[in-house]
């Protein structure tokens, strides 16, 4: 009987260690993934209001095009869609100067290159861009065409 209880102590005080180890393994982890800098994955919605901040609307009219630094030649049509810019439309000017129509535009950022279309300028972070790609690729595979929230 004695051998039996020396046994079973023994074993009680492996399983102890070996809960110890594992649980210090979990809270390392646990602080891995808070630390780093995931946020999770970002809305359609925030991913345009990031670029709203960095890039805000303007409203086009004759005299304002003047105050717009149009790279030279002064584009005044929108490349994307290839039609002129019209008098009261909402445009976005990259920190590049390249201005677009706003809906050309985010529709470019979105769905294809979150890059500048004339001259590869990155617009968004390569952060940003993943974790936007992250949701839509899960949103994709759940069949769902958008997500608003
Ligand atoms: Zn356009
Ligand atoms: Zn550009």
């Amino acid at each position: 009987m004695a051998i039996f209880s020396k046994l079973f102590h023994k074993l009680c005080y492996k399983i102890i260690i070996l809960l110890a180890f594992l649980l210090t393994e979990i809270i390392i982890l646990i602080r891995k993934l808070k630390s780093s800098s995931y946020t999770g994955p970002i809305t359609t919605k925030k991913y345009l209001r990031f670029i709203e901040e960095k890039n805000p609307t303007i409203c086009y009219s004759k005299k304002s095009s003047k105050l717009l630094k149009l790279k030279p030649p002064r584009h005044v049509e929108c490349t994307l869609c290839l039609s002129e810019f019209m008098e009261g439309e909402k445009l976005r000017s990259l920190k590049c100067q390249h201005t677009f129509h706003r809906d050309c535009l985010d529709t470019w950022l979105k769905d294809y290159c979150a890059t500048c279309p004339l001259c590869r300028l990155k617009v968004v972070s390569d952060d940003v861009v993943s974790q936007h790609r992250e949701l839509r690729k899960q949103a994709d595979s759940n069949g769902m065409v958008a997500i608003t929230m």
